[in-house]
């Protein structure tokens, strides 16, 4: 079995990444930028929006961090994104989420420019990726594309059980696979019998947030298995897959933590260069 190691190849992703930077620095004699806003001083948000920040100096992007209270107001938060959607110096701007109950979300997607979407969830990054053309794409579905591709280049014909209908994971994910010629089936939580939808799949994308749902018996020998969740327990964080079964299976298999998780920022920073690229032609 391939253990698939997300760190290694995040950190990969990144090499690369600096090194393009560096190239668009003395191309264009500017760096691209990633502005995020964090609002409010939930644990979990400090530590993501540390953690990007820190990986967005380590390429050489431009990083900044806009903190604001929880008490702050929807239009101060519409506002300051009016105001970075005109900056040249911002090419990515990202919400972290969630926000607080009086702070309309979609509201605060759709004020961010789409071309600086680097979360890629302003409907009209949706549509494009739906449509299958460039778009912005959700950091975590495409950090799972890129792990699948690097175990498996040709996925014409495959067939590819997306586990969670979510904006932020299943859906992109389902279309990314279509956009490869995968044959996708899409499963939630209405789904009849999820074991045998899985029992046909080549590739598993599980993204559900229910600790150890696909068991060892509901995965084909030779599937390429992907784990999205984070589940806290007492046993420690564990994933969407029961890894011990299932990796006695799979041909390939995402650990958690170290598998897709350290891709997702490092897709972040992906989308941030992508986003200056177009908006320089
Ligand atoms: P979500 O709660 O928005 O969506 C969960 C989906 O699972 C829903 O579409 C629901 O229909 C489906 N579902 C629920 N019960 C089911 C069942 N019994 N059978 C089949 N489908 C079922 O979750 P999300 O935001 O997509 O996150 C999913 C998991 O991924 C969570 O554990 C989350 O913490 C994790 N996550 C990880 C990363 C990362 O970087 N690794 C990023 C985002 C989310």
């Amino acid at each position: 079995m391939i253990l698939i190691n997300g760190k290694k190849a995040a950190a990969e992703l990144r090499a690369e990444l600096k090194e393009e930077v560096a190239e668009l620095k003395s191309k264009h004699n500017k760096v691209p930028g990633l502005t995020v806003i964090l609002i409010g001083d939930l644990t979990p948000s400090q530590i993501y929006v540390r953690n990007k920040e820190k990986s967005a100096n380590e390429v050489g992007l431009k990083s900044e961090v806009i903190k604001y209270p929880d008490s702050v107001e929807e239009k101060t938060v519409l506002e300051k994104i009016q105001e970075l959607n005109s900056d040249e110096t911002v090419s990515g701007i990202l919400v972290q989420l969630p926000l607080p109950k009086h702070i309309d979300k979609q509201k605060v997607i759709e004020a961010i420019d789409p071309s600086k979407d680097v979360d890629g969830f302003h409907p009209m990054n949706v549509g494009n990726l739906s449509s299958g053309y460039e778009s912005s794409i959700p950091c975590t579905p495409l950090g799972c594309y890129l792990l699948i591709k690097k175990i498996e280049p040709n996925l014409s014909g495959k067939k590819a059980v997306v586990v969670g209908r979510s904006n932020l994971n299943g859906k992109p994910m389902t279309q990314l696979l279509l956009k490869e010629n995968c044959t996708v089936t899409i499963t939630h939580s209405k789904t009849k019998d999820l074991k045998a939808e899985c029992l046909e799949a080549d590739i598993i994308v599980a993204a559900v947030g229910i600790p150890e749902l696909v068991r060892g018996d509901w995965v084909k020998k030779d599937a390429i298995v992907i784990d999205v969740g984070i589940n806290k327990t007492d046993n420690g964080i564990v994933g969407d897959v029961h890894f011990d079964e299932v990796s006695k299976n799979a041909k390939a298999l995402t650990p958690v933590p170290g598998g897709v998780g350290p891709m997702t920022i490092a897709c972040l920073l992906k989308n941030t260069i992508d986003c200056f690229k177009r908006s320089q032609i």
